[in-house]
């Protein structure tokens, strides 16, 4: 098919020349015998005129409505001064049209392709995605994600990494959420698993002596879905041998340092999208010091407001909440509103306990620094020193907001930690724009189950303690929550974009860990029983990560839902309006499963 430029790159150096075109009718205007057509590409737009003086072009032209796609054969020409479309890219030339054919007609959408400014309801939209991706943003979106997956992918390459795919119908992964299964026919009664991640495969390919491996790889995970979630998402999957956790991270973070710079130097063509600019190496928190200054292991550290620890000044307090809560081990923490008091009401302190007690908190206790004295229904219990050692830790003058939480470490640095970043955005603290990555380190090895009654892994089982046999065996025995593990998250403006760890590669310490988390032998064997045995034939040490690209891409684009950033997304129920899957399935396909379902069918 005969086409000479895309419509968007022409401007004022294709003046003259004889063009073929191809798009879509993107909006038509009349005016006075003359019809302007903006003609759409991937590329943009561009306006071509239909003149009066050619009838049978001209009438051919007013057949012309939203959507058909047509192919034109025409002349360039420079727009007069008067003319010059200044927001449109190609917007000081015109393409005066001498050849025009109807490729296809279209009918009516159900939502104006041109139209930017309305947003139609997003069943509709993913109803309709195919139109939906016609809009200049969405694509833009698609653009932008291809460029960022490209360059991390050139970039691995160039370090030698082999982009390798594993199997998607497989056994259960150990991630920890629900699997999706289906059912093997030539297997009656048996399911194969989706996997939730590569982990046991990239594994087994360090065993193969693959030593750099890759993957853009889709992982399914049947989780009640949030805003950010889809039962299947896209990871950028890493594997690597002969690594310690440095090595990994360095990797990482030059790679994202390239890639932002691929983006910087394209930075015209992204509209709208923030490319940060970073300095390396990223920071890094262990987890403790996360927890204990921002109260959650993803901290956004964009604003201040860090979690302040009063416990030893309050733990002979009369308020036994406080001296109570340090007695059995626990902590006392508070954040400081700074001039909180022009800024929340009563009510808005009322709203903030709902919230903390939503995160487990048996309440939030609050002081005002009002110029008149404290005011605050816990003030009477402390003595005049308590108060002002209280004040001068956590820098609280006239005017500030003291907000506290007494518990267990984990339960008040994360009801603080929540409370920290409602406040936040009530008080708009948070800077746009600002890109703040940084590693989370240290992570414990276990944490202790509740419901279970028994320690279980806080990333999965072939993760690396660290230290050595002896070591675990020790502070197993001692204080099981002090074992560390050689994992690291990464994060970006408080918002978990990955994390990986060095594995255990050698048999003897992968049973010491089993052990301790209560797998029995045979349990162990039935569910991991191949990368065990895979561990006894020379595994080299190794180590790995997997990013959520969904999401990374989804904050770089500067958008609030990951469903903006990929192609044909799922709704927060895992419906697709436009397939209308999941769907019911023929009696016969069930049969031949030999499965029976009850209802629907
Ligand atoms: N498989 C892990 C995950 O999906 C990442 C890793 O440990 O490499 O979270």
């Amino acid at each position: 098919m005969k086409r000479t430029h895309n419509n968007g790159q022409l401007n004022l150096s294709n003046v003259d020349q004889e063009v073929y075109l191809v798009g879509w009718v993107h909006r038509r205007r009349d005016h006075g015998g003359l019809i302007f057509i903006d003609l759409r590409d991937r590329s943009g737009l561009v306006q071509i005129v239909f003149r009066a003086e050619d009838k049978e072009l001209h009438n051919e032209a007013s057949k012309l409505r939203a959507e058909y796609v047509i192919q034109i054969q025409g002349k360039v020409v420079a727009r007069a001064e008067s003319a010059i479309n200044k927001d449109l890219k190609t917007g000081e030339i015109e393409v005066v049209v001498s050849h025009l054919e109807i490729l296809n007609t279209s009918k009516t959408p159900p939502f104006e392709i041109a139209d930017s400014t309305t947003e139609p309801d997003e069943m509709i939209r993913l109803k309709y995605r195919y139109l939906d991706l016609r809009k200049e943003n969405m694509r833009e979106n698609l653009v932008f994600r291809h460029k960022i997956i490209k360059a991390m992918a050139d970039y691995l390459d160039q370090e030698d990494f082999l982009e390798i795919e594993t199997p998607f119908l497989t056994k259960s992964t150990p991630e920890g959420a629900r699997d999706f299964l289906v059912p093997s026919r030539l297997n009656p009664g048996k399911f194969y698993a989706l996997p939730q991640s590569p982990q046991l495969f990239k594994q087994l390919l360090m065993v193969s002596g693959m030593e750099r491996y890759f993957q853009v790889v889709r992982c399914f995970r049947d989780e009640d879905l949030r805003a950010d979630r889809q039962p299947e998402f896209t990871q950028l999957d890493i594997e690597m041998s002969f690594v310690a956790v440095d090595d990994i991270i360095n990797l990482i973070e030059s790679m994202i340092k390239h890639t932002l710079g691929m983006l910087a130097k394209d930075i015209d063509k992204y509209r709208g999208k923030h490319i940060p600019e970073i300095s390396l190496p990223f920071p890094r928190l262990s987890w403790h010091d996360a927890m204990n200054r921002y109260g959650t292991d993803k901290p956004d550290t964009r604003f201040g407001l860090e979690l302040v620890d009063i416990s030893d000044l309050v733990k002979n307090s009369k308020l036994t909440i406080f001296s109570k809560a340090v007695s059995v081990g626990g902590v006392v923490k508070c954040i400081n509103v700074k001039g909180g008091e022009s800024f929340l009401s009563r009510t808005d302190l009322e709203k903030l306990e709902a919230s903390a007690k939503l995160l487990g908190a048996k309440g939030l206790a609050w002081m005002v620094l009002s110029p008149e004295g404290v005011k605050s229904p816990i003030a009477k219990f402390f003595t005049e020193e308590e108060l002002k050692s209280i004040f001068e830790k956590a820098d609280a003058k006239k005017e500030d907001i003291l907000l506290f939480a007494a518990d267990k470490f984990d339960v008040a640095c994360s009801v603080l930690g929540g409370v920290r970043l409602e406040v936040a955005k009530k008080l708009e603290l948070i800077k746009k724009g600002t890109f703040n990555f940084l590693w989370v380190v240290d992570f414990p090895l276990f944490e202790y189950s509740e419901t279970e009654k028994r320690w279980v892994s806080r990333h999965h089982p072939f993760t690396a303690p660290q230290g050595d046999q002896a070591h675990v065996e020790k502070q197993f025995a001692d204080d099981p929550s002090k074992l560390r593990a050689q994992a690291y998250d990464f994060v970006l403006n408080g918002v978990e974009m990955g994390g990986g760890s060095i594995r255990i590669h050698r048999t003897d310490m992968q049973a010491q860990i089993f052990k301790i988390l209560g797998f029995t032998e045979e349990e162990a064997k039935r569910r991991f029983g191949f990368l065990l045995e895979a561990l006894e034939y020379g595994a080299p040490p190794h180590g790995g990560i997997a990013l959520g690209l969904d999401r990374l891409v989804m904050m770089l684009a500067g958008m609030d839902s990951i469903r903006e950033v990929i192609a044909f997304p799922k709704t927060q129920s895992a419906l697709c309006p436009l397939t209308g899957a999941p769907d019911i399935v023929d009696a016969h396909q069930l049969k031949e499963l030999f499965i029976k379902t009850s209802g629907g069918i």
